[in-house]
């Protein structure tokens, strides 16, 4: 698994990237921006330019040091272009998703990477197969992609976005090049993180704001929900299009809580200060005596650090330690689809440090629990040490109902959430007590309303319609057959 990531955790698909210089090769920067973006996908890894006159593609299985060598980059051509990482869905890997995506028709060459999921890419995919067109994949990243190519027959650039912007639904972020013309679009309820930076000779979009620190850049914003950023192709500016002004947004709290680097800003937020943050408002919920609070590696610690700090003040002596020491060598979990795999993945992983659990108290902090397996094998190699209490503190309301927007959560019969309350929970990882943090704290620490967050996963209503599911707010899918769903041109 990827650093930060353990064996039963929820897995974040894609990560992407557009950049537009002045008169520099795009590729090696966007390689390193890939680089930075790993963590959000390790399936496969592809770059996408445009010198002017034709596009150039690299796109490879695997992780993105292994993907590209020197050659590849040299050929990648062009100050303008785009790249993706990608994550597998379960069980599969297959290299007719891996992307950005890349079609040539009658008005140029179209490059796209996604991050998200469509809930209507079946609706829009049938009409537009009824329409002639052929689809080598079943991703919904082509249906998008032949979307865009058959409105940029008809319309200018932004038209052409908006109006597959009315056909769409569901969650995405994405880095578009039409020909050497570099787009970042964000989903009218901005579900997934998209910013804006400004390099010396160029502008870049990115998944995550990390991306922008590799490449010396500075952080210019958020992409904003519903907006269309549209880069220069000489590098020398952008233009910003709010093409659907939403109600409400619907971001995705787990970018906070788990997927995104704790050194990336996500709406104004850094991520490590929110996690810190929902470590201290752990305790104030559901602080609990111990002799020393341990994170799970990596993705705890900032949590435990909050959760420590905060217990310190209020006077509790308790101490903050490193008791789980993590093997990064250990491989990724996708490789090891059984349970009886992942439970051994969970002990190959996490190494007790005795010394410092040895006939103590021990909370044990981490940021989600989604089949179980993690936190049962944690609480028993505890025990086996020689914990004398096993206290496990969460920084996220219980996982009870799957992601249909691009996260890999596990399905509801998996999760050990689903039908069961917190006790029970307790009781099937045998620990001592179990405590999640609420909704409230969450909305809270990002400082915003419950209304403008995505909590599917945690409350099983969702902030798109969704087949066969329920929603948590007035929303309808574009009506595909027909001129219906395609917003105004004006
Ligand atoms: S369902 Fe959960 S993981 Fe999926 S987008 Fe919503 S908050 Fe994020």
């Amino acid at each position: 698994m990827p650093d930060g990531r353990h064996a039963d955790g929820p897995t974040e698909k894609c990560g992407v990237v557009g950049v537009s210089l002045e008169d520099r090769d795009a590729a090696r920067p966007i390689y390193y921006a890939l680089y930075a973006l790993q963590h959000r996908g390790q399936e496969s890894a592809g770059i996408v330019t445009h010198d002017g006159f034709q596009q150039h593609s690299h796109v490879e299985m695997g992780l993105v040091g292994d993907a590209f060598d020197a050659e590849d980059i040299e050929g990648l051509n062009g100050s303008t272009g785009i790249g993706h990482v990608r994550y597998p869905t379960a069980g599969s890997v297959d290299s007719s998703c891996a992307q950005p995506f890349s079609v040539s028709f009658k008005s140029g060459s179209l490059g796209l990477s996604h991050n998200g999921n469509l809930v209507n890419a079946d609706d829009v995919r049938a009409e537009l197969a009824a329409k002639g067109h052929a689809f080598t994949s079943d991703g919904d990243t082509e249906v998008i992609a032949h979307d865009l190519a058959r409105n940029l027959l008809e319309s200018d650039l932004i038209r052409a976005v908006k109006r597959t912007m009315g056909r769409i639904h569901g969650s995405y972020s994405l880095a578009i090049a039409h020909d050497d013309t570099v787009l970042g679009v964000r989903d009218p309820q901005g579900n997934r993180p998209l910013c804006l930076g400004k390099l010396d000779d160029g502008y870049v979009i990115a998944s995550e704001s990390a991306a922008i620190d590799v490449l010396d850049g500075e952080l210019v914003r958020d992409v904003r929900p519903g907006e269309l950023v549209v880069l220069g192709d000489d590098g020398s500016g952008f233009e910003s299009y709010q093409l659907v002004e939403p109600d409400a947004t619907a971001h995705c709290f787990f970018e906070h809580v788990y997927f995104a680097r704790p050194d990336s800003r996500i709406d104004d937020n850094l991520v490590y200060d929110v996690r810190r943050e929902l470590g201290r408002q752990l305790w104030a919920e559901s602080g609990v005596d111990s002799d020393v609070v341990l994170p799970v590696p990596d993705s705890g610690r900032a949590f435990a650090s909050g959760y420590a700090e905060a217990a310190q003040a209020d006077g509790a002596d308790v101490e903050f330690a490193e008791g789980l020491m993590k093997n990064r060598y250990v491989g990724r979990t996708f490789i090891m689809p059984t349970q009886d795999a992942r439970e051994r993945a969970v002990r190959l992983k996490l190494n007790p440090i005795t010394d410092v659990i040895e006939g103590k108290k021990v909370t044990v902090i981490d940021d989600s629990i989604v089949r179980g397996t993690t936190s049962t094998q944690l609480v028993e190699l505890l025990r086996e040490v020689g914990a004398e209490e096993v206290h496990m503190r969460i920084g996220a309301p219980p996982i009870v109902a799957p992601c249909y927007m691009g996260i890999d959560m596990a399905s509801r019969d998996e999760l050990i959430a689903a039908g069961r309350d917190v006790e029970e929970i307790c009781e099937a990882i045998d620990a001592d007590s179990l405590s999640y943090l609420s909704i409230a704290a969450i909305a809270e620490s990002l400082e915003t309303s419950r209304a403008d967050l995505c909590l599917g996963c945690v409350t099983g209503e969702y902030p798109y319609d969704i087949e066969g599911e329920t929603t948590d707010r007035d929303v309808a899918r574009p009506e595909i057959d027909g001129a219906a769903g395609v917003v105004g041109d004006d």
